[in-house]
């Protein structure tokens, strides 16, 4: 454990917690976290030289593992030329070009430096262009923790998979909603698909109300498809918020969509939004590397491959596994998990007892059962017989 070298005591001395993201403190399951020293494909080692086969990676970003070696390279490189401008540069205007291209709905794209940030300013950019102030997001979703996106006055909460719900919501308060905002395949409460017909009632109500539509495809961008969960479900969002795989494991997010929307933010435009290390050239190099590599089907196919494999490998009667391609969750329930209420209703202290259960045989889950495991290209066949020989002896036992 981590009491062995000390740190978690010198952690919690001088950080808040001990973590610098809450999730990482291992509150929904108990115990210490483990304190990782380095990565390599798949696995994880901890301080005390302990490997672990990784299904968090760093909850997305890695969809080729930990220290892909063309990223470290990229990064290298772009280093040595420097690591901030503050100013313009080439690789800023390839990584644009290259996510438009890849995402269906956008024609301009900002680049800022997290999740929050990006969920953030497409929300600021929105009451911008609409001049209204409410917004309408999913209980259960999570879209970074800025205040409106938290829960504030401004914004109003429906149950995901709930078109009764968001109709009565936009009845009511239609004509001051500037948008909607909403994962289209939930990953904060575990993995929750829309429903058929759901993410496309979402987009007609906004059409009806004069609301713009919001994807956060901080998870789902670059993991279900190249084109995210808009290219694999056809709905086309106003708004899409990107993270995680885009930033090809760097702290890099985007904002973007239709090119009318976007030429509202200053300089341009009226809507003030910038950041001092957005573009950032390390950054943007390790996602031209990722997002470039993603161009190949064949990454795609794999990753639903592997994820099938794991899927099959998970069941039991005691538990629902939901997937979507490479990203999925154990419910300790017996009936499908639409919303929030089904997903805290699941049996929480068997998901703890799974975690652990797999961590002392050197496999490493999620800390928490909302949340969501991601495959990447660097699990294989023998990493899910691992997983599913140590999940199948959890569940055997009782
Ligand atoms: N949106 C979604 C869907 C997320 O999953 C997250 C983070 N897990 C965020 C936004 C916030 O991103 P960040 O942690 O980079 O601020």
């Amino acid at each position: 454990m981590a009491v062995a070298t000390g740190l978690w005591q010198r952690a919690r001395a001088v950080i808040p917690g001990g973590v610098n993201s809450p999730v990482r403190a291992w509150k929904a399951v108990g115990g210490e976290p483990f304190f990782v020293r380095r990565g390599g494909g798949a696995y994880v080692e901890d301080e005390e030289g302990r490997r672990y086969l990784d299904w968090v990676q760093s909850w997305g970003p890695l969809v080729f593992g930990h220290a892909d070696p063309e990223v470290v390279e990229a990064v290298r490189e772009a280093a040595l030329d420097g690591t901030t401008f503050g100013a313009p540069t080439e690789r800023e205007v390839e990584l644009a070009e290259e996510i438009v291209d890849a995402v269906p709905s956008i024609e301009k794209v900002r680049l800022v430096s997290s999740g929050t940030e990006g969920a953030m300013s497409a929300v600021r950019l929105a009451r911008g262009f609409t001049g209204r102030d409410l917004v309408l997001k999913f209980a259960g979703c999570y879209h970074g923790h800025s205040d409106t996106l938290l829960s504030d006055d401004r914004s109003v909460s429906c149950v995901f998979n709930g078109v009764d719900d968001v109709v009565r919501s936009v009845e009511h308060d239609g004509e001051r909603l500037a948008a909607i905002i909403v994962e289209p395949v939930a990953g904060n409460m575990g993995v929750v698909p829309p429903e058929p017909g759901f993410l496309e009632a979402v987009r007609e109500l906004c059409d009806a109300s004069g609301a713009l539509l919001i994807f956060d495809e901080v998870i789902t961008g670059f993991r279900l498809a190249r084109g995210g969960a808009q290219e694999l479900y056809g709905v086309q969002p106003d708004l899409t918020v990107l993270g995680k795989i885009a930033g090809g494991g760097l702290p890099l997010a985007v904002f973007g969509g239709r090119a009318d929307l976007m030429d509202e933010l200053a300089p341009d435009g009226s809507v003030f939004q910038a950041g001092t290390l957005s573009g950032n050239p390390l950054a943007t190099a390790a996602a031209l590397v990722v997002l470039r590599r993603l161009r190949d089907a064949r990454v795609y196919d794999q990753l639903e491959e592997t994820g099938a494999a794991l899927e099959a490998g998970l069941d039991h009667e005691s538990v629902t596994v939901q997937r979507v391609g490479s990203m999925l969750t154990v419910f300790f329930r017996t009936d499908p998990v639409r919303n929030e209420t089904d997903s805290v209703a699941s049996d929480r202290q068997r998901y703890a007892e799974l975690f652990h259960h797999l961590l002392e045989r050197g496999v490493y889950i999620a800390p928490s059962p909302a949340e969501a495991l991601f495959a990447s290209t660097a699990h294989g066949p023998a990493e899910v017989e691992a997983t599913v020989e140590a999940a199948q002896e959890f569940f055997a036992r009782g």
